[in-house]
């Protein structure tokens, strides 16, 4: 319902995820809270000064994790047969895949939606390089965590389904209303409430 609710907004990026994107450029080596930021502003001229603070933390959780520099960053990825694109955040001297998250971690796992993000990078990587990809890893950057999810057939499952469910809504389909959807912290709530659907969004 989300996808189909939001599929014409205009994607903007936050500021926290400004600050987490950039300082994940400097894992594997010292963090410099001065030249970071100065690098986000540099990105995005109009970010709120009171993000600064937040990147202080940022540096200081991951200042205590070892993290694995990366060779390539920003490496796009794609999967001809399922018709997805991406970008992978960081590869690592092993071979290893990870995305940022400018969320907090879990206490333990990883979030559904990481495991789908996951699950899709490693079909495409699959894809391209012919070679088993196993996993990879979520970086959640606020609190210094790397987790490395292990793709699951039930996660190929999942992704496979959605992919066809967006389709099927870029075709013209209207969803269903979930069951067990985490609507009450959703800013569609009004919208979605009761299941239905406004006469003019099906117009
Ligand atoms: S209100 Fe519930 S069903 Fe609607 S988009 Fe939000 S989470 Fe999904």
């Amino acid at each position: 319902m989300r996808y189909y609710l939001e599929r014409n907004e205009p994607r903007t990026e936050s500021d926290r995820y400004a600050v987490c994107k950039q300082l994940s450029y400097h894992l594997g080596s010292e963090l410099c809270a001065n030249a970071i930021w100065e690098e986000v502003q540099a990105v995005h001229p109009a970010i709120d000064p009171a993000q600064r603070a937040f990147l202080e933390t940022c540096v200081a959780r991951c200042s205590v994790t070892a993290w694995k520099p990366a060779v390539q960053t920003d490496v796009p990825v794609v999967s001809t047969k399922q018709g997805i694109v991406g970008m992978v955040d960081r590869i690592t001297p092993d071979g290893a895949f990870s995305v940022i998250r400018a969320a907090g971690a879990l206490p333990f796992g990883t979030y559904a939606a990481d495991r789908l993000r996951i699950a899709g990078y490693a079909l495409c990587l699959e894809e391209m390089t012919g070679a088993a990809v196993t996993g990879g890893y979520v970086e959640y950057i606020p609190d210094g965590v790397a987790r490395f999810h292990t793709v699951q057939p039930r996660d190929r499952r999942q992704l496979l389904a959605t992919l066809h469910t967006v389709r099927s809504i870029r075709e013209g389909t209207v969803p269903h209303h979930p069951l067990n959807a985490p609507c009450n912290r959703c800013r569609h709530k009004e919208r979605c409430e009761s299941g239905g659907h406004r006469l003019s969004e099906l117009l």
